[in-house]
């Protein structure tokens, strides 16, 4: 495959709009990509044909506005480029149909944003983000919002609260005396997941209805001796994973890296960072072509955040900053962090805002499945903190003790580390357990969980900094002395915000009782986590940056909780399925031919048979004790009014999740002591150890 040349050829990107559109067309388009100015609708047309023309000579005969409603996945709706002409068909493909869709935006969630009796909901291009060939169809990236304009989608909130920071970035940057067309946010999500077999995936109901397992015993060889990490790739991986790179490549997406991860059967994706909303897109083409090309491998790609218990699951870290349109990024501290005025300033924004909003930031990466990772001691915590590494670290601990900032000495090399000038890499990486950590030149957000839809978390990351932002640039225009307003503001705001700041080890239990001390939130479930939306200070936030009205930043809560307490109940119904028609049956027939076989040599021969006697008993009780949970868990389930959500919610949390927890208990131990001939699911072993 010749890289360079292939690489974006299913995108309508830059050099293909240079080349089929008009000069003046082409230059108002990129106005509007480039430096955020309104689109000129009269230009459509003929992007509209342009558009067409290319997608047609690359074989396709649909279109289709492509969106995220608030499912967390994409949506599409295929119409194609024909109209009819006397007894034949012309393809065309109008300004207005490239500008606007219509849809049906009833059976989308909307959290009550939109009464069903107007269903009508708009799709509407967004141009920033380029359109692309896929499978004979053109997939033009849309935003989503309802008759009344309300936002329907994830797309919508996002690129608002991009404006956000984008409108008070400029602000501060000017009081600088910098100017610029645009700030952009940037995110390089990495991506985690697991490869298993075909086979044994579709043997496994639980992976089928819910993406996880809901039960099995721990494999006797796990990720204890750390060897998959960064280990060899098996053939069939690596065949897997040269595919969707070309793949990714075709549709101009920068994947970079790849590695085995941490458990065995899972692996990483990280592709060049992008602007956000360009990210956001690619992260779910990239999620949707790891499926896809992973059933042409005969495997299965688990995006699940935790699939097996016992083992890593998977997370995405979302690597943020923000840069100008000049290259300027505002989160690079330069060779003299301390010396660089706007650097400090825009950290203690960032700083303030996560500790400020805290809440939200953690309640915007809360789902059911990435509460088996947050909070179960494993990467990270539940604590949202903030890790500035070494050098860093010192220097905010300087201003804000009031002491001289000592840059470090180096050993060798003349800036405190050999290898690079600043803030290297392994002086911040060193430390994995934090959530939200600094690392060279951006934040490193580690929470998110590898299913999810980047917006959420960007959404919130965006318009709390762009907040921050704001309070700044309106204390700092019109002050008398700007250096000393400056100063101030850094010291007084990094000494506020001091307690998120947290430079050592986020997994043991001593954070969690500092992190207490400190007043910091430790929200472990969905339930309690995602309520922190409708606390007024967290609406305002969103209100204030023109994010969301209030009823959307609401309603958006509601469907997170409605969504958690399906998920659960879906489960929950899983589990008792399974249990009742697979488990407890072949466990008491196992029981039933112990039985026989010790009938059989008492009769014989009155043989020993104490291996029996106890199988036989210990089975037996566990497989009671098995179906006395089941029958609990079958009572509290019933009580459960679902449409009250934010009650059910609470139950799911609290009731539920530790009855299906009680259940496993006693089906793990009955699938260490049953025969595998009986044994009706495929085991941990067989399914990470199969490719
Ligand atoms: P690692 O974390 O493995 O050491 P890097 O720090 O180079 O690797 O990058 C991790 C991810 O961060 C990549 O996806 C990269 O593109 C992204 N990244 C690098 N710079 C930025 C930036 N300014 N904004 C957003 N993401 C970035
Ligand atoms: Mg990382």
């Amino acid at each position: 495959m010749n890289l360079p040349e292939r690489f974006g050829e299913n995108v309508f990107n830059d050099s293909v709009q240079k080349e089929t559109l008009p000069k003046e067309v082409y230059t108002a388009l990129r106005a509007t990509i480039e430096a955020g100015k309104q689109l000129d609708t009269s230009i459509a047309g003929a992007v509209a044909a342009a558009m067409k023309d290319w997608a047609v000579s690359k074989g396709a005969t649909h279109y289709t506005h492509w969106f995220q409603p608030l499912t967390g996945l994409t949506a599409e709706k295929h119409d194609s480029f024909i109209e009819p002409d006397g007894d034949k068909v012309i393809m065309r493909l109008t300004g207005k149909s490239l500008i606007v869709g219509e849809s049906d935006a009833s059976s989308f969630p909307s959290g009550g944003s939109r009464v069903t009796y107007m269903a009508r909901g708009y799709t509407a291009w967004d141009p920033t983000s380029p359109a692309f060939v896929k499978d004979g169809t053109l997939y033009i990236p849309t935003i989503f919002v309802s008759y009344t304009g309300e936002t329907l989608d994830k797309k919508a909130p996002l690129l608002r609260s991009m404006t956000a920071v984008d409108r008070q970035a400029k602000r501060i940057l000017k009081l600088f005396g910098i100017d610029c067309k645009k700030v952009s946010t940037t995110v390089g999500p990495e991506q985690e997941y697991f490869l298993i077999d075909e086979e044994e995936y579709s043997k496994r109901k639980d992976l089928r209805l819910t993406g996880r397992t809901l039960f099995g015993a721990p494999v006797s060889r796990g990720q204890e001796l750390e060897d998959h990490y960064f280990g060899a790739i098996k053939p069939r991986v690596m065949a897997f994973m040269r595919e969707l790179d070309e793949e990714l490549w075709s549709y101009g997406v920068l994947s970079k890296t790849k590695h085995n991860e941490v458990a065995p059967a899972q692996h990483e994706m990280a592709p060049v960072f992008s602007t956000t909303n360009v990210a956001v897109d690619t992260n779910m083409l990239t999620m949707e072509l790891m499926r896809t090309v992973a059933r042409r491998h005969g495997l299965v790609c688990l995006l699940h955040e935790k699939p097996f218990e016992g083992i890593n699951g998977s997370g995405k870290h979302n690597n943020w900053s923000m840069s100008t349109d000049t290259g300027l990024n505002l989160l690079n501290p330069g060779a003299a962090p301390e010396k660089n005025t706007l650097f400090k300033l825009v950290l203690a924004a960032v700083v303030k805002a996560v500790d400020d909003y805290q809440g939200i930031l953690r309640g915007s990466v809360a789902s059911a499945a990435n509460d088996h990772r947050l909070g179960a001691n494993e990467a990270p915590p539940a604590i949202i903190s903030v890790y500035l590494g070494d050098q860093l670290g010192a220097l905010v601990d300087s201003i804000v003790k009031g002491e001289n900032y000592v840059t470090g000495t180096a050993p060798q090399g003349s800036i405190g580390v050999p290898e690079s000038p600043i803030f290297p890499k392994d002086a911040t990486d060193r430390n994995r357990t934090s959530p939200f950590a600094f690392t060279g030149n951006k934040f490193e957000f580690r929470m998110l969980g590898s299913q999810a839809n980047v917006s959420d978390a960007n959404i919130c990351l965006n318009t709390i900094v762009a907040d921050a932002f704001e309070q700044f640039a309106d204390e700092l225009e019109g002050c008398k002395n700007f250096t000393e307003a400056v100063n101030g503001i850094i010291e007084r705001e990094l000494k506020a915000h001091y307690r998120i700041i947290f430079n050592h080890d986020g997994y043991g239990p001593e954070w969690e009782a500092e992190a207490a001390k400190r007043g910091l939130l430790n929200h472990k479930n969905t339930a309690d986590a995602v309520p922190l939306f409708y606390e007024k200070k967290n609406v305002d936030v969103f209100v204030r940056q023109g994010v969301f009205t209030a009823a959307e930043a609401v309603a958006r809560a509601d469907i997170r909780l409605e969504n958690y307490t399906k998920i659960i109940n879906i489960e929950a119904l899983t589990l008792l399925e399974m249990v009742k028609q697979d488990i407890i049956p072949a466990v008491s027939d196992f029981v039933a031919d112990l039985c026989q076989n010790l009938a059989a040599k008492q009769a014989v021969a009155n043989l020993p048979c104490e291996t029996e006697t106890k199988l036989i008993k210990k089975l037996a009780e566990l497989n009671d004790k098995a179906s006395a949970s089941v029958e609990k868990l079958e009572k509290h389930l019933k009580k459960i009014n679902l449409h009250d959500f934010k009650k059910a919610s609470q139950d799911m949390a609290h009731i539920i999740l530790p009855d299906m927890e009680e259940i496993r208990k006693y089906v793990d131990e009955m699938e260490k002591l049953t025969s595998s001939d009986y044994w009706p699911f495929p085991t941990y072993f067989e399914i990470l150890y199969n490719v």
